[in-house]
């Protein structure tokens, strides 16, 4: 009997963000996109307990030919295998112990695709498992029904997904499947997993932008910097005229005042940024090497110049 599936925090977080990046409340629902990845683990030889260490988008829903499918294109193959052979160099060696995928606002389930698809990993592997996450229930808390109009189901403290095997997968596509128990190495599930969880849901839907992802963090991030500058800027000539006018005794005032506003509006960029720089690893494979590379020097790049921006703030008072 296969045993049951033990996952970790870092798994869970890469699956919310990689699934919620491309279905959450700044998409319009019908442009929302399913994401495919695989998990990476090993299983114990006695319990034949599943122990996922690793998850890995690999891509998402994209145009092939005419219709709109998730499916892996030639490049993903080879990712799929680049990940494997790195994870055979662990201790114990890994390997890919399932895959999951997303059904962004659908009910939780296998549908005749799934289960073709997951044949095919417990042809490999008869323990292997599928992951099927949905951001509304997470979000929600709530089971969708099967059909539209039907009742759904309340739920608490459900994490969004749930895990399945087929039963007999020598049936071929008229197989049924079962749901795999589960649960966590490095934590439980309780109210404030799932607050943690919602919140990564706010973040990523916030940060992690489904396209030109550098671009637009980029321009952001100049765009507050301009802000910043400019209550230096601003500061500076306000002290300039305070001089003129011979009213010197203000300026110790202006500049805390000032300097107060500008700490702020470098706190709020700081946490984003701090953020950005855990989102960035939910990323697809294939893009991990662009993204990390350049957003991290983006990041570099702001601590940079605000650390130099609040120095010459602090100048300033002495200066003049
Ligand atoms: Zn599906």
């Amino acid at each position: 009997m296969p045993g049951k599936v033990i996952l970790n925090k870092k798994v869970y977080n890469t699956i919310v963000a990689s699934c919620v990046r491309y279905a959450n409340t700044r998409i319009p629902e019908e442009d929302w996109l399913e994401i495919y990845g695989i998990l990476i683990g090993h299983i114990e030889k006695k319990s034949r307990n599943i122990i996922v260490s690793e998850a890995y988008p690999i891509t998402h829903t994209m145009k092939k030919g005419h219709i709109l499918k998730v499916s892996y294109d030639s490049p993903d193959y080879v990712d799929a295998s680049l990940i494997e052979e790195e994870a055979y160099s662990h201790d114990p060696p890994e390997f890919i112990v399932g895959w999951y995928h997303s059904h962004p606002g659908i009910k939780v389930m296998f549908s005749q695709d799934d289960i073709k698809n997951q044949l095919g990993y417990q042809t490999n592997n008869p323990d292997a498992i599928g992951l099927v996450f949905n951001q509304v229930r997470l979000v929600r808390q709530v089971e969708l029904a099967r059909r539209k109009g039907d009742p759904s189901k309340l739920l608490e403290n459900d994490p969004g997904f749930k895990i399945f095997r087929l039963k007999d997968p020598s049936r071929g596509v008229e197989a049924s499947y079962n749901e795999v128990e589960f649960e966590f190495s490095d934590c439980e599930i309780t109210h404030s997993f799932i607050e943690d969880a919602k919140v990564l849901v706010g973040d990523t839907t916030k940060l992690l932008l489904k396209d030109n992802l550098v671009e637009h963090t980029r321009l952001n991030l100049e765009k507050q910097m301009e802000k910043i500058k400019g209550v230096y800027i601003g500061t500076e000539s306000y002290l300039k005229t305070l001089i003129k006018k011979g009213e010197t005794s203000r300026i110790s005032g202006v500049v805390e005042t000032q300097k107060t506003e500008l700490d702020s509006l470098i706190k709020i960029n700081q946490r984003d940024i701090f953020k950005l720089q855990e989102l960035i690893y939910y990323v697809e494979y294939k893009e991990r090497g662009e993204v990390i590379f350049k957003m991290k020097d983006l990041f570099e790049k702001w601590q940079n110049e605000t650390t130099a921006l609040i120095k010459s703030f602090d100048e300033l008072k002495s200066k003049l």
